[in-house]
């Protein structure tokens, strides 16, 4: 008997004894830094590529987390031949079978589940709890998908038909070339992939350059709970190289990919071309960017809307796919609003998320640090600042929490996804204008509304268009089976990861009938 699916407790940091097992995972982890990790085809280690790369730490550049063998384009085509062959008997294993591994991955996660979350504020700059969610999502997507694969595999419900047998199996389908981001470098990474292969599929992972080590941590520990060779494949290297090679080759059947629309949209493009031989129209799942509200109506909890826009704006930088980055304020509390989170904001400490006394960290690279900057003068000329706006590189990429008020739905600010701590604020005049600016995006992703008025909250669930919708609540913090994560329009194919229908796109349906 499996026990019902449980979310992974988040570690309460305000007790001594886990604040301390977090400082010694930071300082294990802190004597591991600087070590080599292989690519790993077939469960061969190659070594000695011509070209390798490093991974640093954002808060101190100089500080290298780990250097990985660089895959090219002829390692990846040798992955996904590899992951072909393995794919005829991997196709093959129970459900059950391929769940266990999971569930010990599961549990070996939750074994180094300080070691996993201080690999993650070394390599991305996570917080203490930023980085204890991420590992606890990790562990939820084992124990949720497993228990789906299994759930798929039981005889499905079909109308009986007079004198036939009739069945309906799930089954797998190929090759899965699995794409992840830096920004959930754990949870998302081992997601995808333990997704595609416990419903059946062979995995080609290529893991993002900026949190490569994490990935090669979580590698490690499939092999360890006996992920059978050639079932996940792990080939880190280049977007260009890697990534395109295992998109465009004939024998990938499926691509799980999260991250930005534009490289989203040329995937998507990419997968619609037929290669030599290919006898199927290739499979993504495609989960993309956001740009993501807090509306918040007059009659509002002024106190919780104020602190579900901050924590929502600023939790890991902003740099979340759900991060609030538009909040849309109704006149009457404008004022009164825009003050108390610029206060709010100015209150909040940056710097080394190795101490916990810092609630924000830098952001993760110096293109980001580029960008961000950026869009801090266009911000300035687009509306007025009221919070923040200073960045400090000497030490790490380090931007303080920034928040723009005035800012019209035209802006550039309020259009563009910036990924970064950067927040505009926005007025509107009424309830109908709250939601027309709410829904005024190209994005559909996550978004939040604050009131107490039930016949405007009806009215707000019904009409406000993303994947993700949070009343009185912050829009960040999907739960796995809580909260099925997945945006619509340019925020992707609404894959909805973490939730039942999820296994469903890794999978293929045969309907079976044998006359009696
Ligand atoms: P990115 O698009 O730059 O990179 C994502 C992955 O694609 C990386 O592994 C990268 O190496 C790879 N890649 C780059 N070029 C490629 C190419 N030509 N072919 C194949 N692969 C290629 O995104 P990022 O900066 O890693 O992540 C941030 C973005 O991810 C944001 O836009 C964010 O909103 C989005 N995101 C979305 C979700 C979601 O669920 N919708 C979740 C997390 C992050």
């Amino acid at each position: 008997m499996i026990a019902d699916f449980q979310n992974e407790p988040f570690t309460d940091f305000s007790k001594p004894e886990n604040a301390a097992a977090f400082r010694a995972a930071l300082e294990h982890v802190g004597r591991q830094l600087g070590k080599t990790y292989p690519i790993v085809i077939g469960g061969r280690r190659y070594r000695d590529t011509k070209e390798t790369f490093s991974s640093t730490n954002p808060s101190n550049p100089k500080e290298v987390i780990g250097t990985l063998a660089k895959g090219d384009a002829k390692l990846a085509i040798r992955a996904v031949e590899v992951a072909a062959a393995t794919f005829e008997e991997w196709k093959w294993a129970p459900a059950r079978e391929r769940a266990d591994v999971l569930f010990r991955v599961a549990r070996i996660l939750r074994e180094r589940k300080h070691e996993m979350s201080a690999w993650m504020v070394h390599e991305v700059g996570k917080s203490w709890a930023e980085a204890d969610g991420d590992t606890a999502e990790a562990i939820d997507f084992c124990e949720f998908y497993g228990r789906q694969a299994i759930r798929l595999a039981q005889p499905q419900p079909l109308t009986p038909q007079p004198g036939e047998d009739t069945e309906l199996k799930y089954i797998p389908m190929g090759v899965c070339a699995v794409i992840p981001p830096w920004n959930f470098p754990l949870a998302i990474m081992a997601g995808m992939t333990v997704a595609a292969a416990v419903s059946g599929n062979t995995v080609v992972l290529k893991p993002s350059s900026d949190a490569p080590v994490i990935a090669a941590r979580f590698f490690e520990i499939l092999e360890e709970a006996g992920m059978p060779d050639g079932v996940v494949n792990f080939v880190p290297g280049p977007g260009a190289a890697v990534g395109d090679t295992i998109v465009d080759h004939p024998k990938t059947r499926l691509i799980a990919f999260t991250g930005s629309k534009a490289v989203g949209l040329g995937i998507a493009e990419k997968a619609g071309r037929v290669g030599p031989g290919q006898i199927w129209i290739k499979r993504a799942i495609l989960e993309m960017g956001g740009k993501d509200f807090t509306a918040v109506d007059e009659d509002a909890n002024f106190d919780d809307a104020v602190s579900g826009t901050v924590s929502a704006a600023f939790g890991f930088q902003g740099q979340k796919c759900s991060a609030n980055s538009r909040t849309i304020v109704h006149e009457k509390i404008y004022k009164k609003f825009v003050e108390a989170v610029a206060a709010k904001t100015e209150k909040l400490t940056l710097g080394d998320p190795r101490d916990p006394k810092n609630f924000m960290g830098p952001v993760v690279n110096e293109s980001q640090y580029k960008a961000v900057t950026d869009y801090i003068r266009i911000g300035r000329r687009e509306g007025k600042l009221v919070a923040g706006g200073a960045a400090d590189r000497r030490t790490g990429w380090f931007v303080r929490p920034t928040v723009f008020e005035g800012i019209k739905p035209s802006a550039r600010l309020f259009r563009e996804e910036i990924f970064g701590p950067v927040l505009a604020i926005t007025k509107a005049r009424d309830f109908e204008e709250i939601l027309a600016m709410a829904n005024a995006t190209e994005y559909g992703l996550t978004g939040a509304y604050y009131s107490r008025d039930r016949a405007k909250i009806t009215m707000a669930k019904r009409l406000l268009h993303c994947g993700n919708l949070y009343i009185n609540r912050k829009c960040t913090g999907a739960m796995v089976d809580g909260h099925p994560f997945g945006g619509f329009n340019m925020s992707g194919t609404d894959s909805k990861a973490g939730g039942r229908d999820y296994l469903l796109l890794f999978t293929q349906a045969k309907s079976i009938s044998e006359r009696v």
